[in-house]
């Protein structure tokens, strides 16, 4: 009996996301006094999960895992989960953890919740808190089904520190055929991705022109900060679409979104209410956002974003 974790990775390097997955199901398994196995998939330096509470690795290397595809990854997953005897699965929030949970969720006849904020309440019934209604509520729900699968909404739990090591062992499930071939992959960018951000900044209609956004882009590298931008930005093709954030765009768990020019309409905020600080710079003070924000900001981008980016350099 243990926890299975899928630990995500990008090149071969672990993300941030599958560190705080593993500290999550470390509290899971120090509730029911079980261990942690972590899977990873074609991913290097493994052995450091174990100082988040892993005590075992399943390691795949296998070129057909190169690019996701979740019906190869669901079933090297169930594989895992079987041979561990998994009682409950521990997924990221990723876009690929979205796809893959319900196909597992299927595979494994579990019962699956995702947007899950904190460590369960109870074992027994195992019951988890998650954001509902586009994170405006929370939920508690108990999951009754044997094999349990949580996803774990990202920055919510955090990095936890353990002491311990993990033993490393190969693992090679037998890969169902994927259906599909990925060709050729055309990455949007090499900048922080806006789902492993600590901070996002965003830039709205309101910076007027493509332009304007180097000051979005100075204040998120001073930062160490991604960018991200409201729906009509993306479509006027101001910015990629891959930072298209909101209700039909990327979901952010941040903990610190800075919005520049944007409206706060319900459907922006549709995906960014789960981010922990709001902070707003608008010149309308009657914009939604500020109803939203923990913090705001009623001035002029062109003049507050300078001054702040000075502000934060000389630091
Ligand atoms: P605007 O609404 O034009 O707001 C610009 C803001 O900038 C204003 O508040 C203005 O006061 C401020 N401003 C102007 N000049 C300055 C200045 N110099 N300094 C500071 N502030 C200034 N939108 C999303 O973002 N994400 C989504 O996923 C999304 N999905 C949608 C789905 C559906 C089905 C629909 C119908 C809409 C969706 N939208 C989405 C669009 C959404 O309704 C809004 O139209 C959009 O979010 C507005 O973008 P904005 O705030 O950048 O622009």
């Amino acid at each position: 009996m243990s926890i299975l974790v899928y630990t995500e990775s990008e090149n071969g390097k672990l993300k941030k996301a599958a560190l705080e997955v593993v500290s999550y199901a470390k509290a899971i398994a120090d509730q029911m006094g079980t261990s942690v196995t972590a899977l990873a998939v074609n991913a290097e330096n493994v052995e450091t999960l174990g100082n988040y509470g892993a005590s075992k690795v399943l390691l795949v290397n296998n070129e057909a895992l190169k690019e996701f595809n979740a019906k190869t990854y669901s079933a090297t997953l169930q594989q895992a989960a079987k041979k561990e005897g998994a009682q409950v699965v521990v997924l990221s929030s990723s876009a690929n953890s979205k796809y893959l949970a319900p196909l597992l969720a299927v595979g494994l006849e579990a019962g699956y919740v995702s947007n899950v904020v904190e460590a369960p309440s109870s074992v027994s019934p195992f019951t988890v808190k998650h954001s509902a209604f586009t994170n405006k509520a929370f939920a508690n729900t108990e999951i009754n089904t044997e094999v349990k699968i949580v996803g774990l909404s990202n920055n919510s739990f955090g990095l936890v520190e353990a002491d311990g090591s993990a033993t490393v062992e190969d693992f090679s499930p037998s890969l169902p055929d994927s259906g599909v071939t990925v060709t050729s992959v055309d990455k949007a960018t090499d900048k922080v991705s806006i789902a492993d951000a600590e901070i996002v900044v965003s830039g709205g209609r309101g910076l007027k022109g493509p332009e304007n956004w180097g000051m979005i882009e100075d204040l998120a590298e001073v930062l160490g900060a991604a960018t991200a931008c409201s729906k009509p930005v993306s479509d006027l093709g101001w910015r990629p679409h891959s930072e298209h954030v909101g209700q039909t765009g990327k979901p952010v768990a941040s903990n610190l979104y800075i919005a520049i020019g944007i409206s706060g309409a319900i459907q922006h905020l549709a995906g960014i209410n789960a981010s922990k600080v709001k902070v707003v710079i608008n010149t309308d003070p009657e914009a939604p956002f500020f109803k939203a924000a923990d913090y705001g900001v009623v001035g002029d981008a062109f003049e507050v974003v300078p001054k702040l980016v000075e502000k934060l350099k000389a630091f």
